[in-house]
């Protein structure tokens, strides 16, 4: 018998802190009313401010992982988070792809944490774009779309991103505080902050690319998932003063 909550998966890192990663992606995934499922690409030792260290694990053995889950159970939208290299994240997409070519899939492209440490090196445009072409939606902060494109201002680092696939470009660090623009084809969508500046929170980021995943798996509209997970993301990072965010605020 299925399930009546629909089922997500994140592929992401174990912060054991559960301020962001697979931990703070499942707490979203059942604050929105879905089944959550967890595959970890790493295990990291860390606080909500300090970062100590980093174990990746290979692809096989996250195939191994989400194998069974996705043979298994229905499992219409998957988000990945930190992930060791660009090549293993295209061959994971690829391979999951292979499973399940309906499969919608949220990248949050975390190149580095915000204490510092930095996860992945971006060395190819080529499997970049071949990357996106999979992908139903990345989520890039400003730094990240700079980062990923190779371009020097945010607005043409987005369209570049988005010859390849929908863009939500975050703005939680630019001038414009808070206003995140989601980049679709040829259509750009501006979503405004309900308030003007919130209490930071670690795994924000996280947060609210899985909060798109489980509002896409509830059938919204990407612009409306987009809206929703904004929404559901403010009220966290309101939830205390404190970097990590309480779920059931
Ligand atoms: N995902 C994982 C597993 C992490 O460990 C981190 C930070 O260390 C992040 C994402 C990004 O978190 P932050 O928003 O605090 O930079």
């Amino acid at each position: 018998m299925a399930y009546e909550r629909p089922c997500v998966l994140s592929i992401a890192g174990l912060d054991p802190s559960g301020g962001a990663g697979l931990l703070a992606d499942i707490k979203t995934f059942e604050a929105h009313r879905c089944l959550g499922f967890g595959v970890a690409t790493a295990i990291t030792a860390q606080t909500e401010d300090q970062f100590f260290g980093i174990n990746w694990l290979p692809v096989t053995d996250l195939r191994m992982q989400c194998k069974p889950l996705l043979e298994r159970y229905r499992v219409p939208v998957v988000k990945i988070g930190i992930i060791e290299s660009l090549a293993a994240l295209l061959d994971l997409v690829k391979w999951l792809h292979s499973i399940n070519k309906e499969l919608q899939i949220v990248w949050d492209p975390v190149l580095a944490a915000s204490a510092g440490f930095r996860f992945m090196e971006l060395a190819d445009r080529t499997l970049l774009a071949e990357l996106l072409q999979e992908l139903t939606l990345v989520t890039p902060n400003t730094g990240e779309a700079l980062q990923l494109s190779g371009l020097s201002e945010t607005h043409h680092a987005a369209l570049w991103l988005a010859q390849y696939c929908p863009v939500l470009l975050k703005g939680g660090h630019a001038q414009d505080r808070g206003v995140d623009c989601l980049y679709d084809q040829e259509q750009q969508t501006v979503i405004y902050p309900g308030q003007a500046v919130l209490p930071a929170k670690h795994g924000s980021g996280c947060i609210l690319s899985s909060a798109v995943a489980a509002n896409l798996a509830l059938g919204h509209s990407l612009a409306e998932a987009c809206r929703r997970a904004k929404a559901y993301t403010e009220t966290l990072l309101n939830s205390n003063d404190q970097l990590l965010a309480y779920h059931d605020a």
